[in-house]
């Protein structure tokens, strides 16, 4: 068993080099993101390119069957999406379980199986909008298909060649981005969050946690959940302090930069 920290004071400071060093590996995972499902730009292009005659023009009776075989990207999107996002989850909960197992003292084989936990956990939980990870990233693939087929459909109307097509799409795509990144980055914060509490539920010395209000809300946005939830005395403990079984306290809204922390058990300080 790894040496167990007993001040609360370190504690905190796992905790701050943990929030410290987050941002980076959101930001590389966005990035991650971004770049695996823009793959479907060079699909785009050769699909563009089959379609097309010598002069590089689309042929508006063929504009069907080019809007058809969007289905396929469209699919191709899904999967790479799905892919994307489980491998982002898979690491954010590594990595905080890493980054908490020396503080408090969890094994490896525990480690294991609260990231386990944690991807089930994200895999399969339902949103206040009633969908799974699954349909986000369908939701999302569909948005995107469908701002590219509008584009490709006025373009070969219009007679255009496929070279003035391919810059439309890539402009499209760039458009669409923020939405990789809201998915990626809420994703990947609910995973660390859950990750956090699932450790906690594995720790001897760590009875309740606190949830720390998101960056939007501490400048003023009192009306996000995290600032609520922040302000809430459940358990007549304290404001913002939970069990690490309330599940509730891992995504107060989208996008939300809230995090948790621990308290230590009494009988440890
Ligand atoms: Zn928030």
């Amino acid at each position: 068993m790894a040496e167990i920290l007993t001040t609360q004071a370190e504690l905190d400071e796992v905790f701050k080099r943990l929030e410290r060093d987050y941002g980076a590996l959101s930001k590389k995972q966005q990035a991650y993101a971004v770049r695996e499902i823009g793959r479907i730009r060079a699909e785009i292009a050769d699909m563009l390119a089959e379609f097309s005659g010598t002069d590089g023009v689309i042929k508006r009776q063929r504009l069907g069957r080019v809007l058809r075989d969007l289905d396929t990207i469209e699919a191709s999107i899904r999967k790479t999406g799905v892919d994307t996002l489980e491998s982002i989850i898979k690491e954010s909960s590594e990595w905080t379980t890493a980054q908490l197992a020396g503080a408090i003292g969890v094994g490896s084989s525990v480690q294991l199986g609260v990231n386990r936990h944690v991807f089930d956990y994200m895999v399969k939980r339902f949103e206040s909008d009633g969908l799974v990870l699954s349909d986000r990233v369908w939701g999302m693939s569909g948005e995107i298909r469908d701002k590219i087929a509008s584009t490709l459909r006025s373009s070969i109307i219009k007679g255009e060649g496929i070279s003035a097509m391919i810059p439309k799409i890539r402009k499209v795509y760039a458009n669409e981005t923020w939405k990789i990144n809201r998915l990626a980055r809420t994703e990947s914060v609910t995973a660390k969050r859950a990750a956090t509490s699932f450790n906690a539920q594995e720790s001897d010395i760590v009875d309740w946690v606190r949830l720390h209000e998101g960056v939007a809300a501490s400048r003023g946005a009192y009306h996000h959940q995290c600032h609520v939830l922040s302000e809430e005395n459940r358990y007549g403990e304290g404001k913002g302090i939970f069990k690490p079984t309330d599940s509730d306290i891992w995504l107060p809204h989208p996008n939300c930069t809230s995090y948790i922390t621990y308290i230590l058990n009494e009988r440890w300080l």
